[in-house]
């Protein structure tokens, strides 16, 4: 074992890298812990509190992280309950949300308490998929269709090769196969059981695309050609789905609204009309919605998601109608990638989070995602109360009855 002094000095000379601090050590608490040393050399401060965790790094850099310094610590709070009336998750629930935005779990929590009064949130799994589309190059527009026959032909023989890669991914279509100029773009979806599945994915679409190139000479350009449409807003994704593809509804008394909300339904229909509907429509933008991204975004935290997904996540359309004077409300998640197994789940803190709900594992993930809708119903419809209340508030005060 080499002496820790001697390789801050070698890291700082350039003669070791970073990763390479491991080969050194008798054990990988040794190399963070040696990895944070020679970073707080190079740093304004020290990283006295990202010294402090409990997860398993002998674990973490097996599949979470490389060149690991310690942890960060994001506060964690819970909502609720939350009742669901969902195919899966069938209960009164605890969210576990993860988040240094102050405020906003106390508004979730209002949400969740206005919905158990109500009796509860419907949801739905409208679709549930994971997609790879890589982008492949043909001599000519005549080639590209060629080898997009091919595939349409030989579904089922791309389909046993992909699958050979896997024991719980399921290709279920190539489609749509996109041709633009001479480049091919076919979108392989699959289901994915309880993981996210994008490694598992990428490793099976790689298996069938080696297949691919022989039978047909297609040149792979790169494994994805961005129409998967992987950790960007999408309109593909907006309409085809990815990921879990889901509705949460509820009506909400008139009464109710005005105890809790401190508003009428006319008004929380309004203010989603004009901000949700036309203003997003104005701005060209993919989030029909308040700030379904702010769910996401702490729920991902907290339950070992990959947080980049917050983007697909974070689009989708908030409805809102009156019937028969009180407030129907619903959200349509078209793309919430998610997981309760493998990734970041695995990790001790996330995994207690989903514990929380019952929701690591196995089995788990509709259960999972019906819960996930429900929160962010329950934040949409806190915001929007909020603002519509504040709306009648400043309506009363402008004419003088304020
Ligand atoms: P994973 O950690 O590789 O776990 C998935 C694997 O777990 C599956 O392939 C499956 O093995 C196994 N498994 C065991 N029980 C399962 C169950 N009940 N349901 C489903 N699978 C089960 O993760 P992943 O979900 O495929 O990918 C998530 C990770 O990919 C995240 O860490 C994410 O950050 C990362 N990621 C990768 C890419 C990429 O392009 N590679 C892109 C974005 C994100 P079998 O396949 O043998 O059945």
């Amino acid at each position: 074992m080499v002496d820790k002094n001697e390789i801050i000095k070698k890291l700082s000379s350039g003669d070791m890298k970073l990763h390479e601090i491991e080969k050194f050590t008798s054990n990988v608490k040794e190399s963070v812990d040696i990895r944070r040393e020679y970073i707080e050399t190079i740093s304004a401060g020290s990283l006295d509190n990202v010294a402090h965790y409990s997860l398993d790094m002998e674990e973490a850099v097996k599949k979470n992280i490389e060149n690991p310094v310690g942890t960060i610590q994001i506060p964690v709070g819970v909502a609720g309950p939350l009742k669901v009336q969902g195919e899966y998750a069938k209960g009164d629930f605890y969210v576990p949300l993860a988040t240094s935005e102050g405020a906003l779990v106390a508004s979730v929590n209002r949400g969740c308490s206005l919905i158990t009064q109500a009796g509860g949130v419907t949801t739905r799994i409208i679709s549930d998929k994971m997609t790879r589309a890589p982008v492949i190059k043909a001599e000519s527009v005549i080639k590209a269709l060629e080898i997009k026959t091919w595939i349409e032909d030989n579904f089922h023989i791309l389909k046993e090769t992909a699958e050979s890669t896997t024991s719980h991914g399921k290709l279920l279509k190539i489609d749509p196969i996109l041709v633009v100029g001479s480049y091919l773009y076919p979108r392989f979806v699959y289901s994915t059981g309880d993981s996210m599945g994008m490694n598992m994915v990428t490793i099976a679409t790689e298996k069938a695309l080696d297949l691919l190139q022989k039978k047909t000479g297609a040149h792979v350009v790169a494994l994805s050609g961005n129409v998967c449409v992987d950790k960007k807003p999408s309109a593909l994704n907006m309409v085809e789905g990815r990921g879990k593809t889901m509705i949460a509804e509820i009506v909400i008394p008139a009464e109710m609204v005005k105890q809790k909300l401190k508003t009428t339904p006319q008004a929380v229909v309004e203010v989603n009309v004009a901000k949700n509907l036309v203003g997003s429509a104005i701005a060209g933008s993919m989030g029909f919605n308040a700030h379904y991204a702010n769910m996401i975004g702490a729920l991902f935290l907290a339950t070992g998601q990959d947080e980049a997904h917050v983007v697909e996540g974070s689009m989708g359309i908030t409805t809102a109608e009156e019937q028969n004077g009180d407030l129907y409300f619903a959200v349509t998640l078209p793309d919430v990638p998610l997981a309760t197994f493998g990734g970041g789940t695995r990790l001790e803190t996330a995994r207690e989070c989903l514990e929380i709900m019952d929701v690591y594992g196995a089995g788990k993930v509709q259960k999972f995602a019906e819960i996930v809708a429900a929160t962010v119903l329950a934040g949409e419809l806190s915001l929007l109360g909020a603002l519509a209340s504040g709306h009648l508030a400043r309506a009363h005060k402008d004419l003088g009855r304020g």
